[in-house]
């Protein structure tokens, strides 16, 4: 684009957000052309091209945002939305050039109403604060990642998160009751904040999980809960992966639901074994029952109980990872210059199917010389992660290694009725294999994208649209 073209751009959308609120610092955009993808996860070979925004801007309410992408429908230009910029996939790299959508300015909790367990919020809103706020009335968000402190709620909706205690709570998808959305052709489209319809099809299904590339969410109305009466957390220690995992599904057959399951065989923190911990959480007496229900449960599959004190700061440790990656954005993205690589695998496997696909898997990564760190199950029996590491001295060989046995795995888990991924998202990391995913459902989901925005206008090149 042409300086006065690009002036001219400032200029416009300054007149629509006020010109404090256009940002074109060279140290800005550079920043926030880039989310929580390390290089070190794209080997060059596979790395789309990479472009700074024109400008970042950063609306404050529904009609800024429509008068934004009616400008940029009528000039043709993308527009990236921008969240926490914590997504793991480049759901919000920046990719050509375009205006950057920075939401965050969008943080207005704009109804609790504990009569009907449900918060009204702008998108921007980040989820610790929603939680707090919502502690406050004796409510919880019950969405709770990792990346809580960093994460807004439209970026959770668009890459349908899972968190720590979805177990109880479901994903952020699940919670969504209604929302808003500015529309590629800037219409808005409002869906009803009720807990059940079924007046035609779901229309919030179009921006769950849909990184952006449908519409653009500028308000939600999602489901809180009241707070727990208690919670009680422990963590139990199991010879080997399988053991452990025979006393998950033994729970689940016995119809308990803890709120936090984290199982798996880090090598690094424990030498041989798998532990896993549990939270329960809810009303007392039933926490107690669950709590006491599943110890025995893991003792009949020789499980050893670890001191509460390993559960506890477990749990209240969960969010030390987002703060560090608050702290060190740059650094996270240049992960992999020094010839180190981690990747990893969160997959959604028919329950039946989890240990053969972890044997399988476990052959796979022996015969492509990466190393597993570590292997795991998230929330429920099904959710199955690995994460993956390998190194070289620059010669990119080792990365290009391990990105092939991450495609193999994945493609492995769907050829198993699996999904490649249950919690990140596609963005551009993913793309290529969405074609394998969905077969025709990508052709369906490419002509809904066509029809909603024929010129293509949000978020293109992402998720394989
Ligand atoms: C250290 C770390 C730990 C993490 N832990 C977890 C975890 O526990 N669970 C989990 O699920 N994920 C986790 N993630 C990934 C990430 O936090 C989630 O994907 C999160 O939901 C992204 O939210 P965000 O606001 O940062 O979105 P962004 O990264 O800003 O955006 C994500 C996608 O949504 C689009 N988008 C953003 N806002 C909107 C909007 N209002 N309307 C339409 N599209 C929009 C973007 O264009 C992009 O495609 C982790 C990431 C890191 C770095």
């Amino acid at each position: 684009m042409s300086s006065s073209k690009h002036s001219d751009l400032s200029a416009r959308l300054s007149k629509i957000v006020g010109p404090r609120r256009v940002r074109v610092e060279a140290a800005h955009l550079d920043e926030l052309s880039w989310d929580a993808l390390s290089e070190g996860r794209l080997h060059p070979l596979k790395r789309p091209e990479t472009a700074l925004p024109l400008c970042v801007v950063e609306p404050g309410t529904t009609a800024e945002v429509q008068k934004i992408i009616r400008l940029a429908n009528e000039e043709r230009i993308p527009i990236v939305p921008y969240g926490g910029g914590s997504g793991l996939m480049g759901g919000a790299l920046s990719i050509c050039p375009n205006i950057l959508l920075d939401l965050r300015g969008m943080n207005q909790i704009l109804a609790i109403d504990t009569a009907a367990h449900s918060a009204r919020v702008q998108a921007g809103v980040v989820l610790e604060a929603l939680e707090k706020k919502l502690n406050d009335a004796s409510f919880i968000l019950g969405h709770d990642p990792w990346t809580l402190p960093v994460a807004t709620v439209g970026g959770a909706i668009s890459t349908n998160s899972v968190g720590y205690r979805a177990g109880i709570y479901g994903s952020m998808g699940d919670q969504v009751l209604g929302l808003e959305a500015v529309m590629a052709d800037g219409e808005i489209l409002r869906t009803r904040g009720v807990r059940k319809s079924s007046a035609g099809i779901n229309l919030n299904a179009l921006l769950i999980g849909g990184e952006g590339c449908f519409g653009i969410i500028t308000e939600a109305t999602v489901r809180i809960f009241p707070a727990p009466q208690a919670r009680l957390l422990s963590g139990f220690m199991f010879e080997s992966f399988a053991q452990g995992y025979a006393a998950v599904q033994d729970m689940f057959l016995r119809r308990l639901r803890p709120a936090l399951l984290d199982f798996g065989d880090d090598a690094e923190k424990h030498e041989a074994g798998a532990v896993l911990y549990l939270g329960f959480e809810g009303n007392r007496d039933t926490v107690e029952a669950e709590a006491s229900r599943a110890r025995s449960i893991c003792a009949q599959r020789g499980g050893t109980r670890l001191p509460d004190g390993e559960a506890e700061g477990f749990f209240r440790d969960r969010h030390v990872i987002a703060r560090r990656f608050m702290q060190n954005r740059r650094q996270r993205r240049e992960r992999g210059r020094d010839g180190i690589y981690h990747d990893w695998i969160h997959v959604a496997l028919p329950a039946s199917k989890v240990l053969a696909f972890r044997a399988a898997a476990a052959t796979i990564i022996e015969r492509r010389s990466v190393r597993l760190h570590e292997s795991g199950l998230w929330v429920h029996p099904e959710l199955f992660s690995m994460r993956l590491g390998t190194a070289d001295h620059g010669t990119n060989q080792a990365q290009l290694r391990l990105e092939e046995t991450i495609e193999e795995l994945l493609r492995l888990a769907q050829k198993m009725g699996g999904s490649m991924e249950y919690t990140h998202g596609i963005g551009v990391k993913l793309a290529s294999l969405m074609a394998e995913e969905h077969g025709y459902g990508l052709e369906v989901m490419r002509r809904i994208k066509q029809m909603l925005d024929p010129n293509g206008i949000l978020n293109p090149g992402k998720m394989g649209l």
